[in-house]
C-alpha cells in the first residue's frame, strides 16, 4: 500500500492534484490510463492513481507544452549519459522562494562560489542563483574547473575570503582533494551547497583539513520534480526534509514518488518515479516528524554475459570494502569475446597498495550474479584503482554504470 509522509492533504493541496488529474487526461496517450482514476477526496484515493513513468512525463510535456503565467518559460534537460534526455520547465524565478522560506544556509554577509556548469539546458547553475536572490549575499559564477586551473582559482577564493561555494559532489571532491594535498588552507568557508549527486564521503576528510569550520548543506530533486528537499549539517546526508509544496510517496516496493503541489507548477508531476528508492525514517537532526531517507536508484538491472547485474547494489557492495572511496562500473560490449565488466574505484586515503587485487577477490568469492561467470572467464572482470572516475563533462555527475560497445 503506498504511504505518504504527510497525513492528510489541504484543499489547496487536493485542487493542485485533481488540476493535475485533469491536465493529464487532455493528453492523448495518457487519457485512457488515467481515465480509471476515480474522484480524488484525499489521500487514500490519491493512493490508487497510478504512479507515473519518466516516459510518461515526456509524453505529457509534449502534448501540454507549458507556458509560465508571468514572466519567463525556462526549459532545462538532465539525462542524456545514462538515458534518453529529460525535459523540465520552470517559470522566473525557478521556484526556490519556496526553497529560501525553509532552508537558510547562506545570509548576505556570505560570498559565495557557484561551482555546477553552466550551459547545456542543466537547471543547477541557475536554480542556485536564483536562490542566492533571496539571500542578497555576494556571488560568483564559476562554473566547473579543470583540473589545470584549481590552484589559481584556490587562491582567489583565499584572497576573496569566500564562505560558501557549492557544486556537485564529484566536482567538490576533485578540487578539495586537491586542495587537501597542496596544503591549502580556508578558513573563511563555512558553507559547502550540494545538488546533482549523493554526498561523497571522501569530502569530510578533505573538508576537515582544508577548511575544518566548512559544513555541508544539500538540496534533493530532479530536473522534473524540481527541489523536493532539503538536509541541514545535523541531518544524515542521505535522509531530507521535503518542503511543504512536495507530497513524497514511497509504494510497497521502496520506490519513492513525488507530486509537486505548487499551484505555479509547470510540470504534471503527479506520483512521479525518478527511479529512486526510500524509506520514511526519524532524522538525526531532530526535527520532528518523518523524514525521507533516499536509498539510490533502483532502475539499474544490466545484463551481463546473461546475468542480471543490479548496478546499485554493485556499487555499493564495493564501497563497502576498507579503503574504496568510490566505485563505478564500465561495461564494455565486445562483438568477437563477449562482455568486460571494469570496476573502476577511486581509493580512500589509507587504502592498501593491493586495493585492487582485494577488490577483485571480493567480488569474485561473493556469489553475486556475474561471479560464476568470472570464475570461468577470469579475462571478463577488471578492477582498476583510479585517481578520478569517468564523469559527465556537462554535469561534471558521476553515474554508476557506462555502457560502451566495440
Ligand atoms: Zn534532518
Amino acid at each position: 500500500m503506498a504511504e505518504f509522509l504527510v497525513p492528510e492533504l489541504d484543499p489547496a493541496g487536493l485542487d493542485r492534484v485533481r488540476r493535475l488529474l485533469a491536465d493529464l487526461r487532455t493528453v492523448p496517450e495518457l487519457t485512457e490510463r488515467y481515465a480509471g482514476a476515480g474522484a480524488v477526496r484525499g489521500l487514500a484515493d490519491l493512493a490508487g492513481v497510478p504512479v507515473m513513468t519518466k516516459d510518461d512525463l515526456q509524453v505529457a510535456l509534449r502534448h501540454l507544452r507549458p507556458r509560465a503565467a508571468d514572466g519567463a518559460t525556462w526549459v532545462f534537460q538532465s539525462g542524456g549519459s545514462t538515458g534518453a534526455p529529460q525535459l523540465g520547465y520552470a517559470p522566473t524565478g525557478l521556484y526556490m522562494r519556496e526553497v529560501h522560506d525553509h532552508w537558510r544556509p547562506l545570509d548576505r554577509d556570505d560570498v559565495f562560489v557557484n561551482g555546477w556548469s553552466a550551459g547545456k539546458m542543466w537547471g543547477a547553475h541557475f536554480l542556485v542563483n536564483a536562490y542566492l536572490d533571496h539571500v542578497g549575499c555576494t556571488a560568483m559564477n564559476l562554473g566547473a574547473l579543470a583540473a589545470t586551473e584549481y590552484d589559481p582559482w584556490l587562491d582567489f577564493f583565499a584572497a576573496q575570503r569566500v564562505t560558501g561555494i557549492g557544486g556537485t559532489p564529484s566536482v567538490l571532491a576533485l578540487l578539495f582533494r586537491h586542495a587537501s594535498d597542496a596544503g591549502v588552507k580556508l578558513p573563511d568557508l563555512r558553507t559547502v551547497l550540494w545538488l546533482g549527486e549523493a554526498w561523497d564521503p571522501r569530502l569530510d576528510d578533505d573538508l576537515r583539513a582544508v577548511a575544518p569550520d566548512a559544513r555541508r548543506w544539500g538540496m534533493f530533486g530532479s530536473t522534473e520534480t524540481w527541489v523536493v528537499a532539503t538536509n541541514t549539517p545535523d541531518c544524515a546526508a542521505d535522509t531530507w526534509h521535503p518542503l511543504p509544496s512536495q507530497l513524497v510517496c514511497v509504494d510497497d516496493d521502496e520506490f519513492l514518488d513525488f507530486t509537486a503541489l505548487n499551484p505555479t507548477g509547470l510540470n504534471p508531476v503527479l506520483r512521479y518515479r525518478t527511479g529512486d528508492a526510500g524509506r520514511f525514517v526519524g532524522c538525526s537532526c531532530g526535527r520532528p516528524g518523518r523524514a525521507v531517507r533516499v536509498l539510490g536508484r533502483r532502475d539499474g538491472l544490466v545484463k551481463f554475459r546473461g546475468h542480471l547485474v543490479n548496478v546499485a547494489d554493485l556499487v555499493d557492495d564495493v564501497c563497502a570494502r576498507p579503503g574504496v572511496a568510490r566505485a563505478q562500473l564500465v561495461v564494455t560490449e565486445y562483438a568477437d569475446r563477449g562482455g568486460l565488466l571494469e570496476v573502476l574505484v577511486q581509493p580512500r586515503r589509507d587504502a592498501a597498495p593491493d586495493l585492487a587485487d582485494r577488490v577483485r577477490s571480493h567480488l569474485l568469492g561473493s556469489g553475486f550474479g556475474p561471479s560464476i561467470v568470472f570464475q570461468r572467464n577470469p579475462d571478463a572482470l577488471s578492477v582498476t584503482v583510479v585517481d578520478r572516475l569517468v564523469a559527465n563533462e556537462r554535469t561534471g555527475k558521476v553515474a554508476n554504470l557506462i555502457r560502451r560497445a566495440r
